[in-house]
């Protein structure tokens, strides 16, 4: 199995060239381009399956091969992983209909923007003029589902749930994904993995990681936030290490990385490969 990272920024990707900002590591991430350089978070296994989509300027900038695409796995409905018209405008340019994989909120949503259709000028929302070339698969938490040959779990993610209201807003989900005998998490967009999450990510043992990594560095209040930094990363890794979830040949991978707030690629690479992490960047491919 081969992922190959689209993406690995957080939701402020597009604050370097968009905005006038100078925030943070931003004015040396910019300066820098290059692998410092971060869009928003997602992912191919090749040949034939995506996870979340933005858009398609990463995929025409890396140079990918779209034909084959014939699955879209969605981990949740934030805007920076989920654009469903840009989704419904690729779809139109493949060869065959494209599968789409989430949670109640996604499916709808992508269901609604494919029927209807906003109209300018009468200020109002009519039907769609163009068919559109999609279909849609909702995934509930622990069930497994046939994505082409590769079989899926869905887990719930801590992330989109207000905590201190107790509001889980959407379903956010992390993905097990086994193809040819390899297992990977995606596990992007969560904080530390929810109880009833440890439970079933206890059946597996893996073979590659993605882990949510967002804030590096800097100090959140993981009250407030759904997602990690780095210290939170480590205990998660730490955590489900002891359960034997992952193990020493366990590829971990941090990605996800906020522009504002993390230090250029560079600067902390090394210091997280001897903590055991690799960190994502843009184009990185892995084979397991
Ligand atoms: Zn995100
Ligand atoms: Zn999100």
């Amino acid at each position: 199995m081969q992922i190959r990272f689209l993406g690995t920024g957080a939701g402020d990707f597009l604050a370097p060239e968009e905005q006038e900002n100078e925030a943070g590591f931003l004015p040396e991430v910019r300066r820098l381009g290059g692998r410092h350089r971060r869009y928003a978070s997602s992912a191919m296994l090749p040949p034939d399956t995506l996870i979340d989509f933005y858009g398609d300027q990463q995929i025409r900038r890396l140079e990918i091969e779209t034909a084959s695409i014939q699955h879209l796995l969605i981990t949740h409905g934030h805007w920076d992983h989920f654009q469903p018209l840009a989704i419904i405008d690729f779809a139109r340019g493949l060869p065959q209909p494209l599968q789409i994989y989430g949670n109640d909120m996604v499916t709808d949503a992508l269901e609604f923007a494919a029927t209807h259709e906003w109209q300018e000028t009468a200020k109002k929302f009519g039907p769609a003029s163009s068919p559109a070339d999609i279909s849609t698969h909702s995934v509930a938490v622990g069930r497994s589902f046939d994505v082409g040959n590769a079989v899926v779990t869905a887990v719930h993610a801590d992330h989109c749930i207000d905590k201190m209201r107790m509001v889980p807003e959407q379903k956010a989900l992390n993905y097990v994904i086994e193809r040819g005998g390899k297992r990977m998490f995606y596990g992007l967009d969560s904080s530390r993995p929810l109880p009833e999450t440890v439970e079933q990510l206890r059946g597996f043992t893996f073979d590659l990681a993605v882990l949510d990594a967002t804030f590096g560095p800097r100090e959140i209040d993981p009250a407030l936030s759904g997602h990690q930094n780095f210290a939170m990363l480590e205990q998660t890794v730490a955590s489900l290490m002891e359960l034997g979830v992952f193990t020493e040949a366990t590829t971990i991978v941090g990605s996800h990385i906020s522009l504002v707030n993390v230090p250029p690629h560079d600067e902390i690479v090394d210091e997280l490969a001897q903590k055991g992490i690799l960190l994502a960047f843009d184009g990185m491919t892995i084979d397991i």
